[in-house]
């Protein structure tokens, strides 16, 4: 196998191709049914997203994935690309985030508190739990969630 300046069908552009390997894409030119599947499934993978975000099913993006001619194997890598990407999901899943944070957080603070209250008020004084594992976990999941949701607004 020759080295020569082929047209890569993925990159789109002009390759010096290494022994019929795209070095942009590492894509063996030579062999046509991995091309067409990479050219496939590059096209076909931010179309599936977009029609998920814009609330397609699951079922409509399989369909249309088939007419194109995917096979079963890129229909079940593209689909679980993006099965549970609805925007729903998303939001539902950023909800979720927000209140773990916030009960963990306030948890952690309440333990603290809590005990260094006992702690001081007890003759002799006393032992009390700094719960700094929850303060900054539910801390940073909360504000990450919180980050999110503002930029929905
Ligand atoms: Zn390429």
């Amino acid at each position: 196998m020759s080295d020569e300046i082929v047209d890569c069908p993925l990159c789109e552009r002009r390759v010096f191709a290494l022994n019929g390997v795209c070095p942009g894409c590492t894509t063996d030119l030579n062999n046509r049914d991995a091309v067409e599947r990479h050219v496939l499934k590059r096209k076909a993978l931010p179309t599936a997203i977009a029609d998920r975000a814009r609330g397609a099913s699951l079922g409509q993006i399989e369909d249309r994935l088939r007419n194109e001619g995917a096979d079963e194997d890129l229909i079940r890598e593209i689909l679980a690309h993006v099965e549970g990407k609805t925007p729903e999901a998303m939001v539902v899943k950023n909800d979720q985030d927000l209140r773990r944070g916030l009960y963990l957080l306030s948890g952690g603070v309440l333990v603290t508190a809590g005990t260094y209250f006992i702690a001081i008020h007890r003759d002799g004084g006393g032992y009390y739990i700094i719960a700094y594992g929850a303060v900054f976990g539910g801390g940073i999941q909360f504000l990450g969630a919180l980050l999110k949701f503002r930029k929905r607004i």
